[in-house]
């Protein structure tokens, strides 16, 4: 391993990881899986297929050598510095995704981009958000936890896709409710996160667009996918100090960060940075 880096930007990182030195771009050259032993190629119904691997499809890591988990791990602490350099002061955002290992949440053939700042296929024509994304929105929801010593309670996410992000919510909330409305997305995101065995993480099939009443209130609301108005059941079950951290697509098209708030003065929405996340839609499929 490269000599010991500290970060200048926040100093709890220093005790949160292993001593790297960033490095760019953070790209792992894995020997498998990669643009040579895969192609991966885009189907009519917008699915991601990868074709040509030789070997496992998945967790090709997971039965890596041990040198190659240490750059898997080190490319880790890589993307979390980069996130901090960037901004994202939140240690227990940088801590949560510090411990989920991305790579096992894509397909093989991507793995090697896992630890970029870069939305990647997860199938059915659905992304993965990219980590500095991510990064932002649950920064956003934690602010909502301070006076809660820090900890979020109830979450509910809008759009389990790969099953990525409900694994970093469940190191910074008590429990997460995900929904998705793919059942092929669903199924794989449970494959995904069975070996984590989070006993916190609760993955729903059906349409996250009238929430999930069962488990409300919610000290927050979290969607992956963006529509054209914030549905009024995710405002109703969001409890009194709650937050919800959403896109919002504006009449010409284009998307924004939405935070909403739920005070005792009533809803307080702010309007932030533009975003690209895919649509929000009705039913199940
Ligand atoms: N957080 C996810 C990102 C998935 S992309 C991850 O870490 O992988 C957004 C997801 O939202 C897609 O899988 C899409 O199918 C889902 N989605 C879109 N509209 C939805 C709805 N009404 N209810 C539930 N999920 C929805």
């Amino acid at each position: 391993m490269k000599p010991g880096f500290k970060s200048p930007f926040n100093p709890a990182l220093n005790d949160l990881l292993p001593m790297v030195r960033p490095g760019f771009p953070v790209r792992l050259n894995l020997g498998i899986g990669g643009p040579t032993a895969a192609k991966v190629i885009a189907s009519t119904d917008g699915a991601t297929k990868t074709k040509g691997l030789n070997g496992p499809k998945k967790s090709a890591l997971a039965a890596a050598p041990a040198g190659l988990g240490m750059a898997v791990q080190a490319a880790r602490a890589r993307m979390v510095h980069k996130l901090a350099a960037q901004g994202v002061s939140d240690a227990r955002v940088l801590s949560a995704m510090s411990q989920v290992e991305r790579h096992r949440f894509v397909d093989s053939a991507l793995a090697n981009q896992a630890y970029e700042d870069t939305s990647l296929p997860i199938g059915l024509g659905q992304t993965i958000s990219k980590p500095s994304v991510v990064a932002r929105m649950l920064e956003l929801l934690q602010q909502s936890a301070r006076g809660a010593g820090g900890k979020l309670g109830r979450v509910l996410e809008i759009g389990t896709g790969c099953g990525y992000q409900a694994a970093v919510l469940s190191h910074l909330a008590t429990e997460v409710y995900s929904i998705e409305r793919l059942r092929g997305l669903h199924d794989k995101a449970r494959e995904n996160l069975r070996d984590l065995r989070l006993s916190n993480v609760h993955l729903l099939f059906g349409d996250g667009m009238s929430g999930f009443p069962k488990g409300a209130p919610y000290a927050a609301i979290i969607a992956a996918a963006g529509g054209d108005a914030i549905p009024s059941a995710w405002i109703e079950q969001l409890a009194m100090g709650g937050r919800l951290v959403a896109p919002l697509q504006a009449a010409n098209g284009s998307q924004a960060l939405v935070v909403v708030d739920k005070t005792p003065e009533g809803i307080r929405q702010t309007l932030l940075e533009a975003v690209h996340f895919v649509p929000l839609k009705s039913g199940t499929s």
